[in-house]
Protein backbone atom coordinates (compact mmCIF):
# COMPACT_ATOMS: atom_id res chain seq x y z
CA UNK A 1 0.00 0.00 0.00
CA UNK A 2 2.63 2.06 0.51
CA UNK A 3 5.56 3.37 -1.55
CA UNK A 4 8.92 2.78 0.50
CA UNK A 5 12.51 3.03 -0.30
CA UNK A 6 13.05 -0.33 -2.78
CA UNK A 7 15.99 -1.78 -0.34
CA UNK A 8 13.73 -2.25 2.26
CA UNK A 9 11.11 -4.20 0.60
CA UNK A 10 13.06 -8.16 1.18
CA UNK A 11 14.47 -6.92 4.75
CA UNK A 12 13.16 -8.75 7.64
CA UNK A 13 13.23 -6.62 10.49
CA UNK A 14 15.43 -7.92 13.60
CA UNK A 15 12.92 -9.82 15.64
CA UNK A 16 12.64 -11.25 19.13
CA UNK A 17 10.53 -13.05 21.34
CA UNK A 18 9.35 -10.46 23.63
CA UNK A 19 7.05 -12.95 25.94
CA UNK A 20 7.74 -12.78 29.81
CA UNK A 21 10.14 -15.78 30.55
CA UNK A 22 11.27 -16.45 33.74
CA UNK A 23 14.55 -17.26 32.31
CA UNK A 24 15.77 -14.81 30.06
CA UNK A 25 19.17 -16.59 28.12
CA UNK A 26 18.36 -15.50 24.99
CA UNK A 27 20.05 -12.01 24.28
CA UNK A 28 23.39 -12.12 25.90
CA UNK A 29 22.40 -9.72 27.93
CA UNK A 30 24.55 -9.50 31.74
CA UNK A 31 22.48 -11.46 34.38
CA UNK A 32 22.92 -8.96 36.76
CA UNK A 33 21.44 -5.60 37.23
CA UNK A 34 24.53 -2.74 38.16
CA UNK A 35 26.11 -3.16 41.09
CA UNK A 36 24.55 -1.21 43.87
CA UNK A 37 27.52 1.29 44.27
CA UNK A 38 27.29 2.16 40.65
CA UNK A 39 23.94 2.72 40.41
CA UNK A 40 23.68 4.71 43.27
CA UNK A 41 26.47 6.94 41.86
CA UNK A 42 24.41 7.14 38.60
CA UNK A 43 21.32 8.18 40.43
CA UNK A 44 23.42 10.76 42.26
CA UNK A 45 24.59 12.00 39.33
CA UNK A 46 21.33 12.27 37.66
CA UNK A 47 20.06 14.67 40.29
CA UNK A 48 21.88 17.79 38.93
CA UNK A 49 21.46 16.75 35.35
CA UNK A 50 19.98 19.46 33.37
CA UNK A 51 16.84 17.69 31.70
CA UNK A 52 15.95 20.96 29.62
CA UNK A 53 19.00 21.32 27.39
CA UNK A 54 20.92 19.11 24.72
CA UNK A 55 23.84 16.82 25.90
CA UNK A 56 27.30 17.70 25.04
CA UNK A 57 27.20 17.07 21.48
CA UNK A 58 30.68 15.83 21.20
CA UNK A 59 29.99 14.07 24.22
CA UNK A 60 33.57 14.65 25.56
CA UNK A 61 33.43 13.84 28.96
CA UNK A 62 32.85 9.85 28.33
CA UNK A 63 34.90 10.08 25.47
CA UNK A 64 37.87 11.28 27.50
CA UNK A 65 37.34 8.82 30.18
CA UNK A 66 37.27 6.12 27.64
CA UNK A 67 40.23 7.30 25.88
CA UNK A 68 42.34 7.59 29.31
CA UNK A 69 41.57 4.08 29.99
CA UNK A 70 42.52 2.80 27.15
CA UNK A 71 44.93 4.89 25.96
CA UNK A 72 44.10 6.46 23.02
CA UNK A 73 43.34 9.99 22.52
CA UNK A 74 39.46 10.79 23.02
CA UNK A 75 39.73 11.77 19.03
CA UNK A 76 40.50 8.47 18.43
CA UNK A 77 36.90 7.59 20.59
CA UNK A 78 33.70 8.07 18.86
CA UNK A 79 30.47 7.19 21.06
CA UNK A 80 27.19 5.43 20.07
CA UNK A 81 23.63 4.40 20.94
CA UNK A 82 24.85 0.90 21.72
CA UNK A 83 27.60 0.02 19.02
CA UNK A 84 24.89 -0.93 16.66
CA UNK A 85 24.19 2.69 15.88
CA UNK A 86 28.02 2.86 14.99
CA UNK A 87 27.92 -0.20 12.85
CA UNK A 88 24.66 1.02 11.25
CA UNK A 89 26.70 4.71 10.83
CA UNK A 90 30.08 3.08 9.10
CA UNK A 91 28.21 1.26 6.36
CA UNK A 92 26.25 4.38 5.80
CA UNK A 93 29.80 5.95 5.65
CA UNK A 94 31.55 3.61 3.58
CA UNK A 95 28.72 1.66 1.92
CA UNK A 96 25.96 2.70 -0.51
CA UNK A 97 24.21 1.81 -3.52
CA UNK A 98 27.17 -0.23 -5.73
CA UNK A 99 29.48 -0.78 -2.97
CA UNK A 100 29.77 -3.85 -1.52
CA UNK A 101 30.13 -4.77 2.55
CA UNK A 102 31.88 -7.44 3.26
CA UNK A 103 31.30 -9.89 6.53
CA UNK A 104 31.60 -13.53 7.10
CA UNK A 105 28.68 -15.49 8.11
CA UNK A 106 27.45 -17.10 10.20
CA UNK A 107 27.99 -14.02 12.08
CA UNK A 108 25.96 -11.01 13.66
CA UNK A 109 22.87 -11.19 11.65
CA UNK A 110 22.72 -7.28 11.82
CA UNK A 111 25.31 -6.75 9.56
CA UNK A 112 24.06 -7.77 6.41
CA UNK A 113 20.37 -5.83 7.93
CA UNK A 114 22.96 -2.90 7.78
CA UNK A 115 24.47 -3.15 4.63
CA UNK A 116 20.30 -3.52 3.09
CA UNK A 117 19.79 -0.59 4.62
CA UNK A 118 21.62 1.61 3.26
CA UNK A 119 21.37 0.31 -0.10
CA UNK A 120 24.80 -1.35 0.20
CA UNK A 121 25.46 -5.01 -1.56
CA UNK A 122 25.54 -7.58 1.67
CA UNK A 123 28.72 -9.60 0.51
CA UNK A 124 28.32 -12.46 2.75
CA UNK A 125 31.56 -14.84 3.11
CA UNK A 126 30.71 -18.53 4.32
CA UNK A 127 32.83 -19.55 6.70
CA UNK A 128 32.11 -23.33 7.89
CA UNK A 129 32.34 -23.75 12.00
CA UNK A 130 34.17 -26.31 13.01
CA UNK A 131 37.40 -25.18 10.68
CA UNK A 132 39.60 -22.67 12.00
CA UNK A 133 39.62 -19.24 10.99
CA UNK A 134 39.57 -18.83 6.94
CA UNK A 135 41.44 -15.86 6.47
CA UNK A 136 42.65 -16.06 2.58
CA UNK A 137 38.88 -17.09 1.67
CA UNK A 138 38.26 -13.23 3.51
CA UNK A 139 41.43 -11.43 1.64
CA UNK A 140 39.89 -13.20 -1.52
CA UNK A 141 36.25 -12.15 -1.22
CA UNK A 142 37.27 -8.28 -0.30
CA UNK A 143 39.52 -8.18 -2.96
CA UNK A 144 36.96 -9.92 -6.21
CA UNK A 145 34.13 -7.75 -4.91
CA UNK A 146 36.26 -4.61 -4.09
CA UNK A 147 34.51 -4.60 -0.72
CA UNK A 148 34.47 -0.92 0.94
CA UNK A 149 33.73 -2.37 4.22
CA UNK A 150 34.77 -5.49 6.06
CA UNK A 151 33.07 -5.98 9.58
CA UNK A 152 34.52 -9.28 11.37
CA UNK A 153 33.01 -9.97 14.96
CA UNK A 154 36.04 -11.41 17.37
CA UNK A 155 34.87 -12.89 19.79
CA UNK A 156 32.07 -14.35 17.17
CA UNK A 157 28.13 -14.46 18.08
CA UNK A 158 26.50 -16.33 17.63
CA UNK A 159 29.59 -19.06 17.53
CA UNK A 160 31.45 -17.89 20.30
CA UNK A 161 34.88 -18.59 18.06
CA UNK A 162 37.72 -15.81 17.96
CA UNK A 163 40.29 -14.93 14.96
CA UNK A 164 43.80 -14.79 16.09
CA UNK A 165 45.00 -11.77 16.24
CA UNK A 166 47.87 -12.52 13.24
CA UNK A 167 45.20 -13.55 11.39
CA UNK A 168 43.65 -9.75 11.75
CA UNK A 169 46.96 -8.63 11.33
CA UNK A 170 47.11 -10.52 7.98
CA UNK A 171 44.39 -9.26 6.12
CA UNK A 172 44.39 -5.88 7.23
CA UNK A 173 47.75 -5.69 5.49
CA UNK A 174 46.07 -7.90 2.45
CA UNK A 175 42.74 -5.53 2.30
CA UNK A 176 42.60 -1.57 1.69
CA UNK A 177 39.06 -0.96 2.77
CA UNK A 178 38.11 -0.47 6.52
CA UNK A 179 38.01 -3.21 8.58
CA UNK A 180 35.91 -3.55 11.71
CA UNK A 181 37.01 -5.92 14.48
CA UNK A 182 33.41 -5.88 16.36
CA UNK A 183 34.18 -6.64 20.45
CA UNK A 184 30.91 -7.14 21.98
CA UNK A 185 32.34 -9.80 23.88
CA UNK A 186 35.94 -8.87 24.80
CA UNK A 187 35.53 -8.26 28.20
CA UNK A 188 34.85 -12.53 27.98
CA UNK A 189 37.62 -13.06 26.09
CA UNK A 190 40.60 -10.65 26.98
CA UNK A 191 42.22 -10.44 23.69
CA UNK A 192 41.85 -7.34 21.79
CA UNK A 193 42.91 -5.52 18.70
CA UNK A 194 43.54 -2.57 20.08
CA UNK A 195 47.20 -2.68 20.24
CA UNK A 196 47.14 -2.92 16.19
CA UNK A 197 45.76 0.51 16.06
CA UNK A 198 48.79 2.69 16.04
CA UNK A 199 50.12 0.16 12.70
CA UNK A 200 47.14 0.04 10.81
CA UNK A 201 45.33 3.12 9.31
CA UNK A 202 42.00 0.97 8.14
CA UNK A 203 41.74 -0.46 11.89
CA UNK A 204 38.26 0.25 13.53
CA UNK A 205 37.18 -1.49 17.14
CA UNK A 206 34.07 -1.31 17.86
CA UNK A 207 32.86 -2.16 21.51
CA UNK A 208 29.49 -2.05 23.85
CA UNK A 209 28.27 -1.37 27.87
CA UNK A 210 25.39 -4.18 26.63
CA UNK A 211 27.11 -7.07 27.38
CA UNK A 212 29.52 -7.46 30.31
CA UNK A 213 28.74 -4.06 31.48
CA UNK A 214 25.34 -4.77 31.90
CA UNK A 215 24.25 -1.62 30.51
CA UNK A 216 21.40 -3.10 27.70
CA UNK A 217 18.89 -0.34 28.70
CA UNK A 218 20.69 2.73 28.06
CA UNK A 219 22.45 1.57 24.68
CA UNK A 220 25.93 2.61 24.97
CA UNK A 221 28.79 1.58 22.94
CA UNK A 222 32.03 3.18 21.51
CA UNK A 223 34.15 3.14 19.01
CA UNK A 224 37.93 3.25 18.45
CA UNK A 225 39.86 4.12 15.48
CA UNK A 226 41.63 6.61 12.76
CA UNK A 227 40.63 9.89 14.25
CA UNK A 228 39.47 10.82 10.67
CA UNK A 229 37.14 8.33 10.61
CA UNK A 230 35.67 9.37 13.96
CA UNK A 231 35.18 12.43 12.09
CA UNK A 232 34.03 11.49 8.86
CA UNK A 233 31.33 9.49 11.22
CA UNK A 234 29.95 13.21 12.32
CA UNK A 235 28.59 13.17 8.66
CA UNK A 236 26.06 10.49 9.22
CA UNK A 237 25.22 10.59 13.11
CA UNK A 238 22.25 12.50 14.05
CA UNK A 239 23.68 15.53 16.38
CA UNK A 240 22.93 15.04 19.94
CA UNK A 241 22.42 11.34 19.02
CA UNK A 242 24.03 9.61 22.53
CA UNK A 243 21.36 10.95 24.92
CA UNK A 244 23.02 12.70 28.21
CA UNK A 245 21.27 10.08 30.70
CA UNK A 246 23.18 7.17 28.71
CA UNK A 247 26.40 9.35 28.79
CA UNK A 248 26.55 9.67 32.69
CA UNK A 249 25.93 5.94 32.60
CA UNK A 250 28.29 5.08 31.27
CA UNK A 251 30.86 7.26 31.41
CA UNK A 252 30.08 6.25 35.33
CA UNK A 253 30.31 2.46 34.93
CA UNK A 254 33.55 3.33 32.92
CA UNK A 255 34.90 4.49 35.30
CA UNK A 256 34.04 2.06 37.99
CA UNK A 257 34.60 -1.34 35.61
CA UNK A 258 36.59 -2.40 38.16
CA UNK A 259 33.06 -3.22 39.70
CA UNK A 260 32.04 -5.92 37.58
CA UNK A 261 34.78 -8.12 37.37
CA UNK A 262 33.82 -10.36 39.93
CA UNK A 263 30.77 -11.05 37.59
CA UNK A 264 32.77 -11.20 34.73
CA UNK A 265 34.62 -13.80 35.84
CA UNK A 266 31.92 -15.77 37.36
CA UNK A 267 30.12 -16.26 33.68
CA UNK A 268 33.35 -17.05 32.63
CA UNK A 269 34.02 -20.09 35.28
CA UNK A 270 29.81 -20.70 34.64
CA UNK A 271 30.83 -20.94 31.20
CA UNK A 272 33.20 -23.71 31.38
CA UNK A 273 30.99 -25.54 34.11
CA UNK A 274 27.71 -25.59 31.42
CA UNK A 275 29.61 -26.79 28.43
CA UNK A 276 31.65 -29.49 30.69
CA UNK A 277 28.04 -30.87 31.50
CA UNK A 278 26.52 -30.55 28.67
CA UNK A 279 28.91 -32.24 26.51
CA UNK A 280 28.21 -35.41 29.03
CA UNK A 281 24.17 -35.46 27.24
CA UNK A 282 24.25 -37.77 24.59
CA UNK A 283 22.68 -35.77 21.06
CA UNK A 284 24.14 -32.08 21.69
CA UNK A 285 27.71 -30.75 20.25
CA UNK A 286 28.88 -27.63 21.88
CA UNK A 287 31.27 -25.03 20.00
CA UNK A 288 34.12 -23.69 22.04
CA UNK A 289 33.48 -20.41 22.95
CA UNK A 290 35.33 -17.28 24.80
CA UNK A 291 31.85 -15.26 25.02
CA UNK A 292 28.83 -15.33 27.24
CA UNK A 293 27.18 -17.26 25.50
CA UNK A 294 27.55 -21.16 24.05
CA UNK A 295 26.46 -22.68 20.96
CA UNK A 296 24.51 -25.91 20.75
CA UNK A 297 24.27 -28.21 18.18
CA UNK A 298 21.08 -30.40 19.01
CA UNK A 299 19.75 -33.52 17.11
CA UNK A 300 16.56 -33.24 18.34
CA UNK A 301 15.80 -29.11 18.00
CA UNK A 302 12.55 -28.44 17.62
CA UNK A 303 11.68 -31.27 20.62
CA UNK A 304 14.47 -29.61 22.69
CA UNK A 305 12.77 -25.61 21.63
CA UNK A 306 9.67 -26.72 22.85
CA UNK A 307 10.47 -28.30 26.20
CA UNK A 308 12.50 -24.99 26.80
CA UNK A 309 10.05 -23.08 26.41
CA UNK A 310 7.54 -25.21 29.04
CA UNK A 311 10.35 -24.99 31.40
CA UNK A 312 9.55 -21.07 30.87
CA UNK A 313 13.55 -20.48 29.80
CA UNK A 314 14.60 -18.16 26.88
CA UNK A 315 17.10 -19.51 24.41
CA UNK A 316 18.13 -18.14 21.00
CA UNK A 317 17.15 -20.51 18.54
CA UNK A 318 19.37 -20.19 14.98
CA UNK A 319 18.31 -20.76 11.82
CA UNK A 320 19.40 -22.78 8.38
CA UNK A 321 22.40 -23.60 6.89
CA UNK A 322 25.63 -24.44 9.03
CA UNK A 323 23.31 -23.30 11.91
CA UNK A 324 21.04 -25.56 11.28
CA UNK A 325 19.43 -27.56 14.21
CA UNK A 326 21.62 -24.57 16.78
CA UNK A 327 20.56 -22.57 19.35
CA UNK A 328 22.56 -20.20 21.22
CA UNK A 329 22.03 -20.05 25.57
CA UNK A 330 23.16 -16.79 27.00
CA UNK A 331 25.39 -17.97 30.55
CA UNK A 332 23.39 -16.84 33.34
CA UNK A 333 23.38 -16.73 37.39
CA UNK A 334 24.32 -20.27 38.17
CA UNK A 335 20.35 -20.74 38.94
CA UNK A 336 19.69 -19.54 36.36
CA UNK A 337 22.20 -21.94 34.97
CA UNK A 338 21.07 -24.98 36.57
CA UNK A 339 17.57 -24.46 35.88
CA UNK A 340 19.21 -24.82 31.84
CA UNK A 341 20.93 -27.80 32.56
CA UNK A 342 18.59 -29.63 34.62
CA UNK A 343 15.67 -29.23 31.71
CA UNK A 344 18.33 -30.06 29.08
CA UNK A 345 19.17 -33.01 31.26
CA UNK A 346 15.64 -33.97 31.21
CA UNK A 347 15.39 -33.45 27.45
CA UNK A 348 18.05 -35.78 26.87
CA UNK A 349 16.69 -38.50 29.52
CA UNK A 350 14.15 -38.83 26.92
CA UNK A 351 17.18 -39.20 24.69
CA UNK A 352 16.39 -36.31 22.64
C1 LIG B 1 25.11 -7.33 21.15
C2 LIG B 1 26.01 -7.09 19.99
C3 LIG B 1 26.26 -5.81 19.48
C4 LIG B 1 25.63 -4.55 19.84
O1 LIG B 1 25.09 -4.30 20.93
P1 LIG B 1 24.66 -2.81 21.33
O2 LIG B 1 23.72 -3.07 22.42
O3 LIG B 1 24.06 -2.16 20.15
O4 LIG B 1 25.91 -2.14 21.75
C5 LIG B 1 27.14 -5.68 18.45
N1 LIG B 1 27.74 -6.73 17.92
C6 LIG B 1 27.53 -7.95 18.36
C7 LIG B 1 28.24 -9.06 17.73
C8 LIG B 1 26.65 -8.19 19.40
O5 LIG B 1 26.42 -9.43 19.79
Amino acid sequence: MFDYCPNLEKLKPYSVDEADWDIKLDANESPCNLPPLVRERILERMDYLAFNRYPDIEGRDLRVALAEGLGLTWQQVAIGNGSSELLLALCQLFGGPGRSIAFPTPSFSMYGIYAQVTGSKALSIPLALEEVFDRDAVVAAVRKEDAKLLLLCNPNNPTGAVIDQEDIEYILTQVSCPVVVDEAYYEFYGKSSIKLLGEYENLIITRTFSKAYGLAATRAGYLMGNPEVVRLLEKVLMPYHVNAITQIAAETVWLMRDQFEATIRQIVVERKRMADALKELPGIEVYPSQTNFLLLKVAAHKICLENLAAAQIAVRAMGTGVLTNCLRVTVGTPIENDAFLTAMRKIAGGQL
